[in-house]
């Protein structure tokens, strides 16, 4: 079997044609297959949902329920048949309850791993590898300069600048879903244990990280008003991206913003965004991981989808690994 009559890509999204479902489709279909949670991949109205118990539960608090018709629920490493197509969720290292679908028929097998990372996250299952005729990559940061440095290097930045500066407040951006948890927990595994202040839009998703066993210490709500101004001197407040953009930062005394994204690499970007301390932490593979996985996976193709596909595409035709760029619309993941 030829792997493009497995799947293919369609204007809805990755399709495969004998077991007729679609993996991460951003419009609604019958069948839907979603790797995670996060709003690019995971969108409500489909006829039916198969994703971890995890991205179901998310989905389910993001969108409401039912945010699809029927839901059915897949633990790592149980097989479904789909009108004879072989179907296996593996953890991807990405968020909680992220996942790569590996899709078998006729002894090809198609590993499509969603968004994921290979550097220890406390707050996910880590990336399993698994081998593969053709691996479906990713390439957000697929990039030689994109590099990312160990993740507690970058939050002791934090907190020798809140040892440094104890009257102002560091605010630091992180999206909502996945980024945050990880930033509160890198915080308490390098010993901070005072109360972390966390934005409204924080409050739910956090409280499902803890609800699976992910321990975030003290969290309290971050809200100001000019009585409580003084409280958050000295103190570490999260919010997400949206909340910087509408200076949400700035009721903060004196605060330090911060950000944490693979995106922090670039200097320019960092400054554009009003950014004093970039934190470069990302839940994505950095240039090293992205090439360090095709090899492992030994897949003899690649096919590269959502960032900086060329690039990529290059690399594996220069390692001798047939390579293309697979050309799927809507994904600006919001989980970088
Ligand atoms: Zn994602």
């Amino acid at each position: 079997m030829r792997a493009r009559d497995l799947l293919r890509s369609r204007p809805e999204g990755l399709y495969c044609p004998p077991g007729d479902f679609f993996i991460d489709p951003i419009k609604p279909v019958d069948r839907a297959l979603i790797t995670h949670g996060h709003s690019d991949h995971a969108r409500s109205g489909h006829g039916s949902v198969l994703a971890t118990q995890q991205t179901l539960d998310i989905m389910g608090l993001r969108y409401g329920t039912p945010f699809a018709g029927t839901t059915q629920a897949a633990a790592f490493g149980e097989t479904f048949d789909l009108n004879g197509v072989r179907v296996t969720f593996h953890p991807a290292g990405h968020v909680l309850g992220s996942a790569q679908i590996a899709v078998e028929r006729g002894g090809l097998r198609i590993v499509a791993s969603g968004d994921y990372k290979r550097q220890p996250d406390p707050t996910c299952v880590a990336f399993e590898l698994v081998p593969c005729d053709v691996f479906i990559t990713e390439a957000t940061f697929g990039l030689p300069v994109f590099r990312h440095p160990p993740d507690r290097e970058e939050i002791g930045r934090v907190l020798r600048s809140a040892t440094q500066f104890p009257e102002r407040s560091h605010v630091i951006g992180a999206y909502a879903l996945g980024k945050a948890q990880r930033v509160i927990r890198l915080l308490r595994d390098c010993g901070y244990d005072r109360p972390i202040y966390i934005h409204g839009a924080l409050e739910t998703l956090s409280a499902y990280y803890r609800s699976q066993g992910v321990e975030l210490g003290r969290l309290e709500p971050a809200t100001v008003d000019r009585s409580t101004k003084d409280d958050f001197a000295g103190a570490i407040v999260i919010g997400p991206p949206a909340a910087f953009a509408d200076r949400w930062s700035r009721r903060f005394p004196d605060p330090i913003s911060c950000f944490a994204s693979g995106w922090m690499r670039i200097r320019q970007r960092a400054r554009q965004g009003g950014v004093e301390l970039p934190l470069i932490i990302s839940d994505h593979a950095d240039w090293d991981e992205l090439t360090d996985t095709i090899k492992e996976t030994g897949a003899s193709e690649v096919w590269v989808t959502h960032g900086r596909e060329e690039a990529l595409v290059r690399w594996c035709e220069l390692a001798g690994i047939a390579a293309r760029p697979l050309h799927l619309v809507g994904y600006e993941d919001e989980g970088d």
